[in-house]
């Protein structure tokens, strides 16, 4: 899946600086040669990921995560292979030839584009408007009344969409009705379009990295929808949109944690007080979608959803995915009469921090809920059962996770661990209801984890595979010189064949260095790969030479002998089916070997 040629993408790689672009997620400490940091991509305390800046390449060495500038753009950014590319082209002044799109692409992105720039320009209209019409008076009394300050209302770029059916359209004059409609602007109605948004306090929605995609519009005076969103559209996709993520990045990453809350007013009145560290999803379900895209960037995230029977419900439905996903998280419940946006406003940051350090576990939050909503009676603890029971199979099989959820619930409940976790493994109802699916097919669904695993059990390298591979994974220009000695003599382990064809089929086909070989190779070997290239190399520089020809020199008496042994077994052969011609050449080839041995 190239989109850009390997030229270009290798001119991005060497411009880019893998100490600059890691160093602005993770903090980086100088230890020899390497940096140290916490990973980003599992949750640590102790540094284990690994940057190598003479390589341009970082590995984990808890989760095996690594890779170059690009890829950790890619995962850190939650971006596509072509985003981060862009990305980082256009930090580092380099210009990208425009691949040849089909013309449906083509088409695609051209309209694309044309729905951020509508975007951009009606959200500046609506700002302005908000800022210094006459007619938005009532919506400044109105977030005056909010608390919410000046840079504020810049910064998040609020503004007032007027009752009005044209004022959009009026705006956007240069535009095609075709288009407007397409970026959910205006609405089809039976007198042709009018504005969506109208009498509203609108917030653009901003993609990752500062697009406009979309509005959210709380309706100013009494009246239904209290908020209404742009619909899905050709560059906006609720389920994966974390609003105030764009503008509240740098403090997002600063504090390695992000408050989640449940709508765009708690997050401006968080943001009023000075908590910029804050994103909420739009309307209140948090999606698996959302947690991939926070995990580059924090530790932990902290639910401060409404203290209401919902914001409760909420934050029950969000355990799993922060749980599948693995990312710690806490859940503040807060009274049942606030909501951020008012406990904020009447206690102030200090109270609301105070309120955030007082967060509960899950397992805490889960279990207290659980009791509150059922009681400890022989029948309530049933029913927690039941309820537990979708929360802890989203824990992986394996993980510590899991038995300390298991006994920590099974000690609240006066049970043995072994008789919980015995009701967690009969299957649940939902499961039981599936129709069953033969095991050969249901290994098909294995997941990425699995896969990792079966793999690593098959992955197998002798030592002496091992040191050679080491060697030529990092110096792979010697490639030629230990093939010519018998290297495919001494590559037997399956693993390591698939090792060596990468590194031919990369010396082959492209000049790319030694990363590129992780491009090419996939699971165990890959993570053997990976740690390779970040380990320190095991020779000084001028020692390379030397330590080919101690590899060459091995492997040529080793062809030696694996021809003594060869001819051995012929001779033995020949001289079953008595063929004493054969037997003759064959002797006297043996003969030669000890000669050449000397030779060496
Ligand atoms: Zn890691």
């Amino acid at each position: 899946m190239t989109f850009y040629d390997e030229d270009t993408v290798q001119a991005v790689r060497d411009a880019a600086d893998i100490v600059e672009i890691v160093g602005e997620v993770v903090s980086l400490k100088k230890t020899g040669v390497n940096y140290k940091g916490l990973c980003p991509f599992h949750s640590e305390k102790t540094p284990s990921f690994t940057v190598n800046p003479a390589r341009q390449y970082f590995h984990c060495f808890g989760c095996s995560e690594g890779g170059n500038a690009l890829t950790f753009v890619m995962k850190s950014q939650n971006m596509t292979f072509v985003e981060a590319l862009k990305y980082l082209a256009g930090r580092y002044n380099i210009v990208l030839p425009e691949r040849v799109l089909s013309s449906r692409e083509q088409e695609k992105s051209r309209k694309k584009e044309i729905i951020y720039e509508i975007n951009r320009l009606a959200a500046k209209s609506f700002h302005e408007f908000l800022l210094n019409s006459p007619k938005a008076a009532s919506a400044r009394q109105y977030i005056e009344k909010r608390a919410i300050p000046a840079e504020i209302v810049k910064d998040f770029e609020l503004g007032y969409a007027p009752e009005s059916w044209d004022f959009v359209k009026r705006a956007l004059r240069d535009f095609s009705e075709e288009d407007i409609l397409a970026a959910g602007l205006v609405v089809r109605g039976q007198r042709g379009t009018y504005d969506r948004f109208r009498d509203r306090i609108v917030s653009p929605i901003f993609s990752h990295n500062g697009k406009h995609i979309g509005f959210s519009g709380r309706i100013l005076r009494e009246g239904q929808p209290k908020y209404l969103n742009t619909q899905d559209s050709l560059v906006f996709n609720k389920s994966n949109v974390l609003l105030g993520l764009y503008q509240n990045k740098a403090a997002i990453r600063a504090a390695r944690k992000c408050l989640l809350v449940e709508g765009n007013f708690d997050l401006l009145a968080l943001a009023s007080q000075g908590i910029r560290n804050v994103a909420a999803p739009m309307g209140t379900a948090m999606t698996a979608q959302h947690v991939r895209g926070l995990k580059g960037y924090i530790e932990e995230a902290v639910l401060l959803f409404d203290g209401d029977q919902a914001g409760l419900k909420a934050a029950m439905r969000a355990v799993p995915l922060f749980l599948s996903a693995r990312l710690d998280a806490k859940v503040v419940v807060l009274p049942p009469e606030h909501d951020p946006d008012t406990f904020v406003r009447k206690y102030g940051a200090e109270g609301l921090e105070k309120k955030v350090r007082t967060a509960a576990t899950l397992p805490d939050f889960v279990f207290a809920h659980l009791e509150n909503k059922y009681s400890l009676s022989l029948e309530g603890k049933g029913r927690i059962i039941e309820d537990l029971k979708p929360i802890i199979s989203a824990i992986s099989d394996d993980s510590l996770q899991r038995t300390l959820f298991v006994s920590h619930f099974s000690q609240k409940l006066g049970l043995l661990p072994e008789q919980l976790m015995g009701q967690f493994s009969k299957s649940s109802p939902r499961s039981r209801s599936k129709p069953s699916i033969p095991p050969w097919e249901e290994e098909t669904e294995e997941t990425e984890g699995n896969n990792k695993a079966n793999s690593s059990q098959k992955f197998y390298l002798s030592k002496i595979e091992r040191q050679l591979l080491k060697f030529l994974i990092v110096y792979p220009e010697y490639l030629k010189r230990l093939l010519d000695a018998g290297l495919d003599k001494a590559i037997k382990s399956p693993s390591a064949q698939i090792i060596l064809t990468q590194i031919q089929k990369m010396n082959e086909e492209n000049p790319g260095g030694p990363e590129r070989l992780m491009d090419l190779v996939q699971g165990a070997e890959r993570i053997f790969v990976s740690e390779q290239l970040i380990s320190v190399p095991s020779c000084k520089e001028n020692d390379i030479e030397e330590e080919a020809l101690e590899k060459i020199s091995w492997l040529n008496e080793n062809k030696l002998r694996c021809q003594m042994r060869e001819l051995t077994a012929q001779i033995n052969e020949a001289q079953s089916l008595g063929d004493e011609e054969l037997l003759m050449t064959l002797l006297s080839l043996k003969n030669e070997i000890p000669k050449k041995m000397q030779e060496k």
